[in-house]
């Protein structure tokens, strides 16, 4: 996954407006994070799209890619919609060997190419139930580091979070949108040497593991987005059917959908403030536009490597 917290991005606009340093803003926040003893919030703006280097020839099909062809120390590389992979629900791995954990390696190492924070096995073409992610999405973090195989969310909180994701399987930058993910989740899952775990997690992570889990069950963020919001992105995604030719897995089993968790969002809109509502909530949410951070053009110039 490559989204990206959309209130962190709304924060450090406000914070560029009011003259503080972008760099500034974010490391304040890192230390906030860090002294709440966590990284779920951090604000680091990343990326989603590696930036063509000027003169670079690239053809159409390349073009369209989002992701290289070719990832430093692995064989594998990132699937793209609608390759039929992404939708394969995945059978759990049961062979725990050095293979699996050198497999597991290399797809951190792609993550951290690819400026994501997750990546599910469907995402390097391999049916199987397990994932990495870091949160942080820094790979100095390793502490924030988690491979998370054969996993269940055994318990979806009520609390429910509407916010901006992309993915690495898809065009972010243009077919990000609004995801509805439950703010705690309870999770049982076996790490890569087949060691027992059972947690809560909460906030950004749990959006995070939420992503990935979709994947390893066929299940994209665009199945999770409204059916306006979907509309306003098929014209992109159409040109991702169109690049990859016949055959493409464009749709999920409506049964599937239907009983997905938490259940999608009906609209475009979020919901109306109650008429009492102080004005300032009203400019908040109007500040706040819906594609906010995700790979615009000043964003990629800021970069930088
Ligand atoms: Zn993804």
């Amino acid at each position: 996954m490559d989204l990206v917290a959309r209130r962190a991005v709304g924060r450090q606009r406000a914070q560029k407006k009011k003259g503080v340093a972008a760099l500034g803003g974010t490391l304040a926040l890192l230390a906030a994070v860090v002294a709440q003893g966590h990284a779920l919030h951090v604000g680091k703006q990343r990326s989603l799209r590696l930036p063509v280097r000027p003169g670079r020839r690239v053809s159409r099909a390349m073009a369209m890619r989002l992701n290289p062809a070719k990832f430093e120390g692995s064989e594998l590389t990132i699937t793209e919609y609608p390759m039929p992979v992404l939708r394969e629900r995945c059978r759990d791995v049961e062979d725990f060997d050095d293979a699996f954990r050198q497999t597991c390696k290399e797809m951190m190492s792609i993550m951290y190419q690819a400026d994501g924070v997750g990546l599910a096995a469907t995402q390097v073409g391999i049916a199987r139930r397990f994932f990495v992610y870091n949160p942080s999405g820094n790979p100095a973090l390793k502490v924030y580091e988690q491979v998370v195989v054969n996993p269940r969310i055994t318990e979806y909180g009520p609390r429910c979070a509407d916010e901006d994701e992309g993915c690495l399987s898809s065009r972010s930058d243009c077919c990000a949108g609004k995801v509805r993910r439950s703010e705690e989740i309870w999770v049982e899952f076996v790490d890569e040497r087949n060691r027992k775990k059972k947690t809560k997690l909460r906030g950004f992570e749990a959006r995070v593991f939420q992503h990935e889990y979709d994947h390893v069950e066929g299940v994209l963020h665009i199945d999770r987005l409204s059916a306006d919001d979907r509309a306003s992105i098929q014209p992109e995604l159409d040109k991702l059917v169109e690049a990859y030719g016949p055959g493409g897995a464009l749709l999920l089993a409506p049964d599937v959908a239907a009983a997905l968790q938490p259940p999608v969002r009906s609209g475009r809109m979020p919901a109306m403030p109650p008429k009492d509502a102080p004005k300032r909530a009203k400019k908040k949410a109007a500040a706040a536009p819906a594609k906010a951070g995700f790979g615009g053009a000043a964003k990629r110039k800021k970069k930088g490597r």
